[in-house]
């Protein structure tokens, strides 16, 4: 696996031919691509009659859009190069998905499975003190939602512990996404990520251009997926696969992989790993991991962490299309190597992206007060019953009874929510798609989307007071 430094230097590789490519000027792309600031603290929570020492960064890459956003990560090999690799990538995400936010990253060098779910609160809290004290964490500054290790408890913890310190701030609640519904989080966010990873294959497949390169078909059903990682991407991206009739032939997690040819049960899978944290004893279980990276099928996509694909097995690799769930799975090198053997990579700061396209609806929920479709789900109900009732008037025929009620309902907080994500990956895909048909010199996926992002933040950057 690659190390931090080399996660960073991946990041920043691309960052350079794109403004190579834009022919920026050095001094300016000097300044985009250096993180603004990175903050490290060192605190104490006292915990089982000891006092406990954590590590934990934020780092804001740019504050061209502010609030400045991205996740917060519990992992206990995060380190501040990862993290500053992780806050450029979050500027380069908003920027092609044309979302209102600069990039910043967050971490805490923690296991979670290591502490009680008090523990764990605590730790938290005392977390969201110090990023507070920095404005850190702020609705207006800087909004963390989840990452790896984190979860809506989690977040539900910083929202409140926020809250406890501005009492009087009204969108305190708009200061971290990722919440839990009671708590006003959005419906939807907690499977963004994966749906819109989904939806990033459905594009590829649909675009007989992209498609046809790679040699796979147009439909999803049938499909032989590789996934790496079945948390919260993973799993949600999985999910969706195999109900729309894909075959999830392997699933590798930290400590060993379960294969069937035949297809996985996903949900059955997914049992298996909430009650016992490990795959063994599920059907076709193996010890073997990495292994399995390389095994043939059509779409292979990492979901864990970053530098999974490197220079040392990306010659291996025999899937037809990679599309990047988790930051930075493929690094620079493995990259080219890839291309080379007319491999497609769909990049992690677009497909990934559902994740903050949800976390910026939720935002926006929280600063207006009000949940999606509430004004308009009745009165679209009225007026589609209004039209039924016309045309069964007028046909002297009663609507199909199984299409009716689909027919009529309203939209829905949570239908509102996936439209919108759709809308913004299909968006996503065809600016990347007409930028990359567009220049010869761009030669990737990756570049086409670092071109748009990096465009458009330099664009900003004109009329910022620096
Ligand atoms: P998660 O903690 O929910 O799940 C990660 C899973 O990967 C865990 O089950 C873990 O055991 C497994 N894993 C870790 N290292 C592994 C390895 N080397 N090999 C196999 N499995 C391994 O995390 P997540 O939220 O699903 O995040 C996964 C990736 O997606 C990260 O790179 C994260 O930055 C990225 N991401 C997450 C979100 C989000 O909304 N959660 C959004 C965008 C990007």
């Amino acid at each position: 696996m690659a190390n931090n430094k080399t996660f960073l230097k991946s990041v920043n590789q691309v960052f350079d031919e794109a403004a190579s490519l834009l022919s920026l000027p050095e001094d300016l792309a000097l300044k985009i691509k250096l993180a603004n600031s990175i903050y490290k603290v060192n605190f104490g929570v006292r915990l089982r009659k000891n006092l406990y020492t954590f590590t934990g960064y934020r780092c804001v890459h740019s504050e061209h859009n502010e609030p400045v956003k991205g996740g917060i990560r519990y992992s206990l090999s995060s380190s501040e190069g990862e993290v500053e690799a992780l806050a450029a990538l979050m500027t380069y995400k908003c920027s092609l998905m044309d979302l209102p936010f600069g990039g910043s990253k967050g971490a805490l060098i923690v296991d979670p499975h290591n502490w009680k779910h008090d523990e764990l609160e605590r730790i938290t809290r005392r977390f969201t003190n110090e990023l507070a004290k920095r404005d850190l964490i702020h609705p207006s500054q800087n909004v963390p939602g989840p990452d790896m290790g984190t979860d809506e408890n989690v977040m539900a913890w910083m929202a409140d512990e926020y809250r406890r310190l501005y009492p009087t701030e009204i969108d305190a609640m708009a200061s971290v996404t990722g919440k839990p519904i009671a708590l006003g989080g959005v419906d939807g966010r907690t499977e963004a990520t994966g749906r819109g990873v989904f939806y990033s294959i459905l594009e590829f497949l649909n675009n007989d251009k992209d498609r046809k390169k790679s040699k796979l078909r147009r439909e999803i059903e049938g499909q032989r997926i590789i996934i790496q990682g079945f948390g919260n991407v993973g799993f949600h991206a999985a999910e969706l696969l195999y109900e729309s009739g894909a075959k999830i032939i392997a699933v590798i997690e930290r400590d060993g992989s379960v294969v069937n040819e035949k297809g996985i049960d996903v949900q059955k899978l997914k049992k298996h790993f909430t009650r016992k944290r490990t795959f063994e004893g599920f059907d076709g279980f193996s010890t073997a991991r990495g292994h399995f990276l390389s095994k043939e099928c059509d779409i292979l996509i990492p979901a864990a962490t970053e530098g999974v694909i490197h220079k040392d097995n990306a010659a291996k690799i025999k899937a037809k299309l990679i599309v990047e769930g988790g930051n930075g799975p493929v690094t620079a090198d493995a990259d080219e190597i890839l291309r080379k053997n007319g491999i497609t990579v769909i990049p992690d700061f677009y497909a990934n992206s559902g994740g903050v396209i949800v976390s910026y609806f939720e935002w926006v929920k929280n600063l207006s007060k009000m949940r999606y479709g509430l004004m308009q789900e009745r009165d679209q109900e009225k007026r589609q019953s209004n039209l039924v009732a016309a045309l069964e008037q007028m046909t002297s025929n009663s609507f199909p009874t199984e299409m009716k009620d689909e027919f009529i309902k309203g939209a829905s907080e949570i239908d509102l929510v996936r439209s919108g994500l759709e809308e913004k990956m299909k968006e996503g895909y065809y600016a990347i798609h007409e930028t990359f048909h567009s220049d010869r010199k761009i030669k990737s996926f990756r570049m086409a989307a670092m071109v748009i992002a990096v465009k458009k933040v330099a664009e900003a950057y004109k009329y910022l007071g620096i």
